[in-house]
């Protein structure tokens, strides 16, 4: 076979493009990621400086449980003889929200479910009713192995061997958490708080959070649990890529692509900015939809599929991140790894609005000086903030921007200012130029209250043997739901192959 011919090329090694790589590698498929960045993982990455070593983006990791199916980061290193030490986070998050709502989502469901019913004790059957359906959605996903729902011969299989399971997620499919939750519940402070159970994952409120993606969530942290891996969250990506060598597969950084080249309509390869070409029988983009469709293919008209899709989903928006060393003695004894802050519920979607924050260094100190912590506190924000200024204009914004963000959090960390030993902002634009997504999105979220997940693409695309993976195909953002994406597609393109492992 030629050097330059594969049977599959992915563009991007974020979760989902190297789900898809290992899955194929491990059937035997001869694979190539093709990265433009310096090191694998994308918003699962990381950067280091001065000893402190930051996660980009992703740090309440799903996917790491022990038992079940839903478990698929586990699932998907141990596809290629490789596991992760993982550390266990015995809250999921400490909220802080208006009117002193102030509780934390312990990994414990009956724990959880008792501190929220003290804040709404006329409300307890109905929390206990919405959190109890949550758990029927994941029973039904978590009975079963979950591929391509695009592939007929697994849905046969699936439905013969867990029939209950499947009718039950058909039933959940187009429905979405906020129609559920006020079913049992009416207190509209409740009905806020469900808002921003979801908003802190989906970015958008329960109403158009689906209800698949809000039962996956509600149970497996209580499930499988919320799980750091020792040594940061890009030891993920580190350890697939290794895994997706030793299966035989090959990576190349720096390798940005331009075009994926067709032929009569068929994808059959790729160019990369160097001018450099590279072929394979099927081509799998990681980028966002708007930069596989707008970006990477030939100039022509948008495909009709893509120009639906887009009535119906648009990009969400950015973050700011501060990406913080503060002296470890600013933490008492006690302190949770995530933390949500938000001060009025009217600012919950807002420019800036609620406020992420995590710890990991609680969890695992050695990505931090000794004596120091690591706090990674973000917010939503969008590319017009940050467009159409000069580098001096740029820089002020920034800082005025940070200053802000550590006014706010001082409330939940008194002497947080006077704590800090290193800070590095990162806006839409960072987000843009090292994620390599369109905008710095965070990913696609709904115009309006769509039905469900039905509206979600899985991996097929109108163009022949080309294929997307992550966030902007079903289920949507989330490592975990990356990954599902990545098994998805890895089978997808295995059954088209005729892989015999398939
Ligand atoms: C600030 C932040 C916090 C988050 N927190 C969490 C969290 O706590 N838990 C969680 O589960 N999720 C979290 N997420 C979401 C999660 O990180 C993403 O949903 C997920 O990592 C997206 O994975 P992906 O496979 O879709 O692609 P990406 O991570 O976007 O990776 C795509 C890769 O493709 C590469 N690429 C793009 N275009 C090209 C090209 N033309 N040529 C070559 N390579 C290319 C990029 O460089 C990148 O490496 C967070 C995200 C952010 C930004």
């Amino acid at each position: 076979m030629q050097t330059n011919h594969y049977d599959v090329i992915v563009i991007g090694s974020g979760i989902g493009g190297l789900v898809t790589a290992t899955q194929l590698a491990a059937k035997g498929a001869k694979v190539l990621v093709l990265e433009r960045y310096i090191i694998p993982g994308g918003s699962a990455g990381y950067f280091e400086r001065k000893g402190y070593r930051f996660d980009v983006g992703a740090s309440m990791i799903f996917g790491f449980g022990k038992k079940g199916t839903t478990n698929l980061l586990t699932r998907a290193l141990s596809a290629v003889n490789t596991s992760i030490e993982t550390i266990a986070d015995p809250v999921q998050i400490h909220y802080h929200l208006p009117g002193g709502l102030d509780l934390k989502v312990h990994r414990d469901y009956e724990k959880f479910l008792q501190e929220l019913i003290a804040y709404f004790p006329h409300e307890a059957k109905g929390i206990r009713q919405f959190y109890d359906e949550c758990w029927r959605v994941f029973n039904c996903l978590n009975a079963m192995e979950l591929l391509s729902l695009e592939e007929i011969g697994y849905l046969m299989r699936v439905f013969f061997a867990h029939p209950r399971a499947c009718l039950g997620l058909v039933k959940y499919l187009p429905q979405n958490a906020g129609d559920v939750a006020r079913r049992y519940i009416k207190d509209p402070g409740l009905l806020k708080f469900i808002d921003m159970e979801c908003y802190c994952w989906s970015v958008v409120p329960a109403d158009k959070t689906p209800m698949i993606n809000a039962g996956m969530v509600f149970s497996d942290r209580h499930y499988g649990g919320i799980n750091y891996p020792k040594g940061g969250v890009g030891k993920i990506a580190e350890t697939l890529t290794h895994g997706l060598e030793k299966a035989g597969g090959e990576i190349k950084y720096k390798a940005r692509v331009k075009e994926i080249l067709l032929d009569k309509g068929k994808a059959v390869g790729v160019q990369l900015a160097t001018g450099e070409k590279y072929y394979a029988k099927r081509v799998v983009s990681n980028a966002t939809r708007w930069d596989t469709f707008e970006k990477l293919l030939p100039e022509s008209e948008l495909p009709r599929r893509e120009q639906r899709w887009q009535k119906r989903y648009q990009k969400s928006p950015s973050f700011l991140s501060l990406h913080l060393g503060v002296k470890a003695d600013l933490l008492p004894p006690g302190t949770e790894c995530h933390h949500i802050l938000l001060e009025d519920w009217g600012n919950m979607e807002g420019e800036q609005g609620t406020i992420f924050v995590s710890i990991p260094t609680l969890l695992d100190p050695g990505l931090a000086p000794e004596g120091y912590h690591i706090i990674h506190a973000f917010t939503p924000s969008s590319i017009e903030r940050w467009q159409n200024l000069d580098s001096k204009e740029y820089g002020e914004r920034k800082e005025e921007s940070a200053q802000l963000l550590i006014k706010r959090l001082e409330h939940i960390f008194p002497g947080l200012s006077s704590s800090l030993d290193y800070m590095e902002v990162g806006t839409a634009r960072t987000h843009r130029r090292f994620l390599g997504r369109e905008d710095g999105t965070y990913g696609p979220i709904p115009r309006h209250k769509l039905l469900g997940l039905l509206g979600m693409p899985f991996n097929r695309t109108v163009v022949p043997n080309l294929y997307c993976v992550g966030d902007s195909t079903f289920p949507g953002q989330g490592l975990n739901a990356v990954a599902f994406s990545g098994f998805a597609c890895g089978h997808r393109i295995a059954v088209d192959l005729g892989l015999p492992s398939a």
